[in-house]
């Protein structure tokens, strides 16, 4: 009797065992106190809900944060990056370097300007786009880089920013990811030319939505808040005509409506208060991780750069397939039967019909492509808690022992 209920917990529940935990968790969860509920119902009913002093404030609260020169706020971070590639001149004919172990926004925002996206592979260990892999695709079409601090580990800024300076490119840097990371001590948000953020629920600081740039560029600055907004301007620094009076704008550019809410900025002022805390138990939970899985031959755990200070964003669970009976697949849907819910980030860019239809091919990246039949995206947000985190490790290791090649 004792020997089968032993048997039992060791068994994973996809083979009739006891599931690692009752109720299901999932891959992450936005962290919403009481602090946050008021300053948005103040400016429910006292503040401007566009347009007012809750923008200004963010903004130099994230300038504050990085130690960037400007900052500017947007809807979300899809429109931070396409903003960020027209103000980087980016548009038909070009080509723009990204990875394409990302969301397909960092991608996207070169065919939005018109242009291609040229995917270069990714360090097998660290997942982040190889220095050496964009110098080799960088042609005399090449008018931007964007890298992608995938998971929240800075990507090699200092080799990047070389290869940017050498042959004239913008570096872009989709930090969605990033927030509350330092590369050799310094910020990320206060490097590249430009750095994307993104408030969505599932990033480390949410606003529901919202995104935003960060520059120390005094022209990118001026061109993405013309982007933001039409195009138009107040500055007659800007006009091509003498003003009519002082209701008088002009549009000089195309730009788009790509403005944040005052309700979303004083939700991420509010929520930027608690970025050390959420910060702190991120790298708790991936300290904790890191330790259990390290010890299961079946389990590779992601390589971390030195000078990357890391606030992770995504803990991504690899198996070796080698060392295992079961593939990715039936590892991820082993882990749902113990209740634990992952997901898988990313597909490569360059799989999707879109692309396809624009004539990418698989085999353009081997590294990432390997990376993507072997992962999974494990629970990782700052209100787990230690039963939470624990409940997922012997969920993981159940799986990774019962179905260890001998
Ligand atoms: C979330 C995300 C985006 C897009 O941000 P949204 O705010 O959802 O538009 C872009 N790139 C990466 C890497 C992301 O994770």
């Amino acid at each position: 009797m004792e020997q089968s209920t032993l048997n039992n917990s060791d068994l994973p529940a996809i083979e009739g065992g006891k599931p690692a935990r009752e109720t299901k968790i999932f891959y992450g969860h936005q962290y919403i106190d009481e602090a946050d509920v008021e300053a948005v119902v103040e400016v429910l009913r006292h503040g401007d809900l566009t347009c007012g002093p809750k923008i200004k404030e963010l903004e130099d609260k994230l300038c504050c944060l990085t130690g960037a020169k400007y900052a500017v706020v947007c809807s979300n971070g899809t429109a931070a990056l396409h903003m960020s590639a027209l103000a980087a001149g980016v548009g038909e004919g070009d080509e723009v370097i990204t990875t394409p172990i990302t969301f397909a926004a960092s991608a996207n925002c070169a065919l939005y300007c018109g242009a291609r996206p040229v995917f270069a592979d990714i360090d097998p260990e660290t997942y982040n786009i190889d220095p050496q892999k964009v110098e080799e695709a960088i042609t005399e079409r090449t008018k931007a880089v964007v890298v992608v601090d995938y998971t929240g580990q800075s990507v090699a800024l200092d080799p990047i920013r070389k290869i940017c300076r050498e042959h004239n490119l913008i570096l872009i840097e989709d930090g969605a990811h990033v927030i509350g990371t330092k590369y050799r001590g310094q910020a990320n948000g206060s490097i590249s030319d430009m750095t994307t953020f993104s408030f969505h629920p599932v990033k480390t600081v949410t606003g529901g939505e919202g995104g935003a740039v960060l520059t120390n560029d005094e022209m990118l600055y001026q061109k993405l808040l013309l982007y933001r907004a039409h195009g138009i301007t107040r500055n007659t620094d800007l006009m091509a005509h003498e003003p009519d009076g002082s209701w008088y704008y002009e549009q000089v550019d195309l730009g788009y409506n790509y403005r944040m809410t005052d309700i979303q900025a004083a939700l991420i002022i509010s929520q930027l208060d608690k970025l050390p805390m959420f910060s702190k138990r991120r790298k708790e939970i991936v300290e904790r991780y890191n330790e259990a899985f390290a010890k299961l031959p079946s389990l590779f755990v992601q390589r971390e750069i030195p000078e990357s200070d890391t606030t992770r964003h995504l803990y991504i669970l690899r198996i070796v397939p080698e060392k295992l009976r079961i593939d990715r697949r039936q590892f991820f849907d082993a882990l749902a039967a113990e209740n634990v819910c992952c997901n898988v980030h990313y597909i490569p860019t360059y799989y999707f019909p879109y692309y396809e239809k624009l004539g990418y091919r698989r085999g353009l990246c081997p590294n990432a492509e390997k990376l993507y039949e072997e992962i999974i995206s494990l629970p990782l947000y700052y209100a787990m808690t230690d039963e939470d985190v624990e409940s997922v490790i012997e969920a993981v290791t159940k799986i990774a022992v019962y179905y260890a090649k001998e």
